[in-house]
């Protein structure tokens, strides 16, 4: 006998009650940076380990687009059409053939412009509450279509854990880990812009003479050390490995940061590292007691605006049911 068709999920309908989504933070645990493709990218053998820092979108019935932030930072979020989250929002209605009336709340933990990729789980988050609010139902693989059209480091916000991303970031491959790791993030004050970071990193590797573009820099590759010692959760191993080829450029552009760094390793870490493009630098930890000792001496030392202390990997985005 044939084996029959499963039945058709019935078509969901927009829901009239807002609909919020909870987002992680992210810190690359390598990130190695291929030279200046033709198109403006770079490839990347990208890392990236989402933490327990975490922003909420909250989307709403209206009658038409609008954002409104909430959060430390939040006089530094857009509110127009350039939000990522706006943009999120736009993108799904425009696929759907349906207005995209909402509004869309964000309470904001992650630091904006801080290398941890807010914005982007703004992004992740918008799409999944509005996917949720409008009934629109969109399978996964279209909604990471939609991550990636809209930035290289959305993908991996909706899907979180640890993952390696090739290309420009955005093509992702799930990691497994063996277990938890205890980081501590040293918020600084005021953002980097990441394309600056980039095209600083390009202007240092003229400078030193080794060229920018892709044939002058090695094609990037995942460490064989680093995915080890993700997959055992060795904490002292990862720390060996972990490594940043942005991290020049971003202290090239903020020396102050070296500052920070050094505090935070006086103080105990197992590896202090600029996150992503930077400013904010993560601390590994071995325990939870000796993350505290790290936040503890990074705060005596004056080199940061705010300390976190947290753990990770954690899930990617998620609709959180009241
Ligand atoms: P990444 O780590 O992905 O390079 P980042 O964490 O350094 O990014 P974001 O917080 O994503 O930086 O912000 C980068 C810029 O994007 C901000 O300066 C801001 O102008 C703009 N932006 C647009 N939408 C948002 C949003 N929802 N939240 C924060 N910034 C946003």
């Amino acid at each position: 006998m044939a084996a029959s068709e499963p039945p058709e999920p019935p078509p969901r309908s927009p829901v009239s009650r807002p609909v919020t989504a909870r987002v992680p933070a992210k810190v690359n645990v390598q990130l190695a940076v291929g030279g200046l493709r033709p198109d403006g990218f770079h490839d990347l053998a990208n890392v990236f380990l989402a933490v327990g820092l975490h922003d909420e979108v909250t989307a709403a019935p209206a009658d038409a687009l609008r954002i409104t932030v909430e959060g430390a930072d939040a006089a530094q979020v857009p509110l127009d059409r350039t939000n990522l989250a706006a943009r999120a929002a736009r993108a799904l209605a425009e696929r759907y053939g349906i207005e995209p009336g909402v509004h869309l709340h964000i309470a904001k933990d992650i630091p904006v412009a801080g290398g941890m990729a807010g914005g982007s789980a703004d992004a992740a988050g918008a799409l999944l509450a509005c996917d949720a609010l409008w009934g629109t139902q969109a399978p996964r693989a279209e909604l990471l279509e939609i991550c990636a059209e809209l930035g290289s480091d959305i993908p991996f916000s909706l899907v979180g854990g640890v993952a390696l991303g090739r290309g420009r970031g955005e093509l992702l491959t799930p990691l497994e880990t063996g277990g938890a790791f205890h980081w501590v993030f040293a918020v600084a004050d005021g953002g980097l812009s990441t394309p600056a970071v980039y095209r600083e990193c390009d202007r240092l590797r003229e400078a030193s003479g080794t060229g920018a573009s892709a044939a002058d820099v090695p094609d990037p590759e995942p460490s064989r050390a680093l995915l080890d010692a993700l997959r055992t959760g060795d904490a002292t191993a990862l720390a060996a490995a972990v490594s940043n080829d942005l991290q020049p450029a971003a202290l090239s552009l903020r020396p102050a940061l070296a500052d920070t760094l050094r505090a935070g390793a006086d103080a105990g870490a197992l590896a202090s590292l600029v996150s992503g493009s930077g400013p904010t630098c993560a601390f590994l930890a071995k325990g939870p007691e000796a993350a505290q000792a790290v936040a503890t001496g990074l705060a005596a030392s004056g080199t940061c605006r705010t300390v976190r202390v947290t753990s990770g990997p954690v899930p990617g985005a998620r609709l959180v049911h009241a």
